[in-house]
């Protein structure tokens, strides 16, 4: 095992690899901005050093910034986290060019899955099924339209180069083609440097599927089973569990062989996560591979009970999987929240500010995997997830009524924060009942809001007007000492909390 390991992130993950390396022995270095300084990643890592100024660009992705450190702090090798230099092929070539070990897949493997045509024909060839399209960019629209003609609309124009939903565009009819390749190419040229724009045929009503696996630098590999990440809004998700209510044992099975498949096409070591679209009547279809841990991650270590941060190490280090294949049954249910500094109510814009109280719940069955305290500074140079909220119990609605009271125990004060979302989306029955696709989320937005989409000024100034009367009665109920359950027709707990999290918020400035 290596002794001493450079996280190259912030937040939430970075705390994460710290405390695998604390469990294992290894000595860890983090590093930080400036607005990071008093981070709780920084304080818990061994050594820390500050490699520039707020933005990204000036600190946590200068790559050869990050070589430097772990050189001169002695690391031996770097672990990346999610997002920033994560799925740089280039990074994790310098990395091992400068004699350090990238903890993750070899920069080859990211290469290859890093194009999403070059992935679509890596895995075709293994026998992968991805959703029928080009596996090259398109010359120009009458291109595009000839191959729509032949599975029909409506299409999927998607930059090839592309992540976080950019570059993709829903083309209903062939007279919509060239405007919409158009401005698929210019967002795609944008925000990747390259214009390479394929098509695919749009699936109706799927379900986001992933498959985790797990592989070894000794031919090992391993699949641990799927996430359900349907519930999604513009492509980002906001709660995954595990397992999913729609897949079965042979079906599990089934994905995870089609997965380790492309994982071997790829060359692929260490943890990584096959996507895929899962369609109502059963069939799959690759979408792509992301060449890193993932977010959600935390879900399939609390069914699997094993720590996948932990193994990402130790085969770093050149460790053999200890495990076979019949290891993997998912026990129990596992859900995840990811809590963000969003108003839900005012179109999820970032809110921002200190964190003046923060109170995290805790429990049987409740983790919370979070990068701030209370005193944190929350700005908009970074990612708005603040925290992930994750509880594991015996079946899916024993996870859901467990996640539902761990987001009322808990409290942040001084940003606006996606909790009460989380809240209600829990109590909606086709959530309830995992009757989801990846559009769902999309279509209730409004009734999970509380707001409409395109709320003018003076619709949102009357509801802010009715929340802070409905406020000022509960926090009157509540410092009385008797909880009302939430006085007004038709309102769930949230009042009740808001209540609460308004005296605990008096109660703390207090204390300041
Ligand atoms: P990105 O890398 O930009 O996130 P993905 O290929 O992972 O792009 O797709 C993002 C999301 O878009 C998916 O999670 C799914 O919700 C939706 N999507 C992608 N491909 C299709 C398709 N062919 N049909 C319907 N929805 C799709």
């Amino acid at each position: 095992m290596f002794n001493k390991v450079l996280v190259a992130n912030r937040g939430e993950i970075a705390l994460r690899v710290v405390r695998a390396c604390q469990e294992l022995g290894v000595r860890s270095v983090a590093v930080y901005s400036e607005a990071d300084a008093r981070a709780p990643h920084v304080r818990e890592a061994d050594e820390a050093v500050c490699i520039g100024p707020p933005p990204s660009s000036q600190s946590y992705l200068l790559g050869d910034k990050l070589i430097e450190v772990a050189k001169q702090t002695g690391a031996e090798a770097i672990h990346p986290g999610y997002g920033f230099l994560s799925e740089r092929a280039w990074f994790a070539r310098a990395v091992r060019d400068a004699g350090l070990v990238f903890i993750g897949p070899p920069a080859e493997a990211i290469e290859a899955m890093g194009s999403k045509t070059s992935a679509r024909q890596l895995v075709t060839a293994a026998g992968v099924p991805v959703v029928p399209g080009t596996t090259e960019a398109l010359r120009d629209a009458s291109e595009a339209e000839a191959i729509a003609d032949t599975f029909g609309y409506p299409v999927l124009l998607k930059a090839a180069a592309g992540g976080g939903g950019k570059g993709m565009r829903v083309v209903h009819k062939a007279s919509e083609m060239a405007s919409a390749l158009e401005s698929a190419k210019r967002e795609a040229q944008n925000a990747f440097g390259d214009d390479a724009v394929y098509v695919e045929k749009y699936i109706q009503g799927p379900r986001h599927v992933e498959i985790q696996v797990l592989a070894d630098t000794h031919g090992t590999v391993l699949h641990l089973g799927e996430r359900e990440c349907s519930l999604q809004r513009r492509h980002q998700k906001m709660l995954e569990e595990a397992p999913s209510p729609a897949v079965s044992p042979e079906l599990r099975a089934r994905m995870g062989e089609t997965a380790a498949a492309a994982a071997r096409a790829a060359g692929y070591v260490n943890a990584g996560t096959c996507e895929f679209l899962l369609d109502r009547d059963g069939q799959f279809y690759f979408l792509e591979m992301n060449t890193r841990i993932q977010v959600e991650h935390p879900v399939t270590e609390l069914v699997m009970g094993l720590d996948l941060v932990q193994w990402q190490l130790r085969i770093a280090a050149g460790e053999k999987l200890p495990f076979d294949q019949k290891s993997f049954t998912p026990r129990g249910w596992a859900i995840e929240c990811r809590i963000t500094s969003e108003d839900p109510a005012n179109g999820f814009l970032p809110s921002t500010g200190r964190i003046t109280h923060l109170h995290v719940p805790s429990g049987p069955g409740v983790r919370w995997d979070g990068g701030i305290e209370a005193g944190s500074e929350i700005g908009l140079n970074y990612d708005p997830m603040l925290a992930k909220l994750i509880v594991h119990a015996p079946t899916r609605l024993l996870a859901i009524a467990r996640m539902q009271r761990a987001l009322r125990e808990l409290v942040i004060d001084g940003v606006e924060t996606s909790r009460g979302f989380h809240l209600r989306l829990l109590e909606h029955p086709d959530v309830r009942s995992g009757d989801i696709t990846i559009q769902w989320l999309e279509a209730h937005l409004n009734e999970l809001t509380g707001a409409p989409a395109t709320a003018d000024t003076i619709q949102l100034a009357a509801i802010a007007a009715a929340l802070a009367a409905d406020h000022d009665r509960n926090v009157r109920s509540a410092g009385a000492g008797e909880p009302t359950g939430g006085a007004a027709a038709g309102a769930d707990t949230v009042p009740h909390r808001d209540a609460w999290r308004a005296v605990a918020r008096r109660e703390s400035l207090r204390r300041d």
